[in-house]
């Protein structure tokens, strides 16, 4: 069986369709998603939409998903970020924003865990970017792979006795170690490569590859500056930053 992990589409439509060109290449059956749907770009809920209806992904819930599902004020926010957040939850109906605020923070789902930021604070939303974070998150991580999301970083956190961490293209899974493995972000990625970024994993072959698409980056960047939200976050899809 073939199972795509998406993570952080924020609201991205041309990098979600791109994926899933690819998907249905790869012949995957099964999707899940690891929070973020919404978010930053101009297309929540066509984004929405595709991750409940056509691919039926089961989904944990991400930050964005949980500021936009609520009516909280933005104080701590800066105000572009707050701008934004306000706009995305103008887009949705009352019914979308409910379904994202009923997502679970952590999910047990196909013999994997997913979760958006960490196992030990899933509501926390800290980042896990290096070894002893990983560490904190480990001794709560009961299956023996574990898809997170967040940091929109590709790294993947391997324990077999000491963390190691690397940014992948391809694992290949052992029996006896612990896998933490961040899937990239189809919507906003941010370790330098502006492609869009899924992880997929072949239950059969016990592989885990992050693969890479190319997607309409000058359509995404119009939209954004055409439903007024901040310039920067059209710059940033470019640069994959
Ligand atoms: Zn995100």
């Amino acid at each position: 069986m073939k199972i795509a992990i998406l993570g952080d589409i924020h609201s991205n439509l041309e990098a979600l369709t791109a994926v899933m060109a690819d998907t249905r290449e790869q012949e995957v059956t099964e999707y899940l998603c690891v929070g973020d749907i919404v978010g930053y770009n101009a297309n929540p809920r066509e984004c929405l939409e595709i991750v409940r209806q056509e691919l039926k992904a089961v989904s944990v819930k991400g930050n964005h998903d949980e500021y936009i599902a609520s009516d909280m004020p933005l104080t701590g926010f800066n105000p572009i970020a707050a701008r934004a957040v306000e706009w995305q939850r103008n887009q949705l109906t009352a019914e979308e924003r409910k379904y994202l605020g009923e997502l679970p923070f952590k999910l047990q789902v196909k013999g994997v865990t997913l979760v958006h930021a960490t196992l030990d604070s899933p509501s926390g939303w800290t980042y896990v970017t290096d070894k002893w974070a990983a560490e904190a998150s480990f001794s709560y991580q009961l299956s023996s792979i574990c898809f997170y999301g967040h940091t929109h970083i590709p790294l993947a956190f391997t324990r077999a006795g000491r963390v190691k961490v690397s940014l992948y293209s391809s694992l290949s899974l052992k029996l006896g170690t612990k896998y933490f493995i961040n899937v990239g972000s189809v919507g906003q990625p941010r370790d330098g490569d502006p492609r869009a970024a899924y992880a997929l994993y072949d239950t059969d072959e016990s592989t885990v590859e992050l693969r890479r698409v190319e997607y309409d980056i000058a359509k995404a960047q119009e939209k954004v500056i055409q439903a007024g939200l901040p310039e920067r976050l059209a710059a940033r899809l470019e640069i994959g930053r």
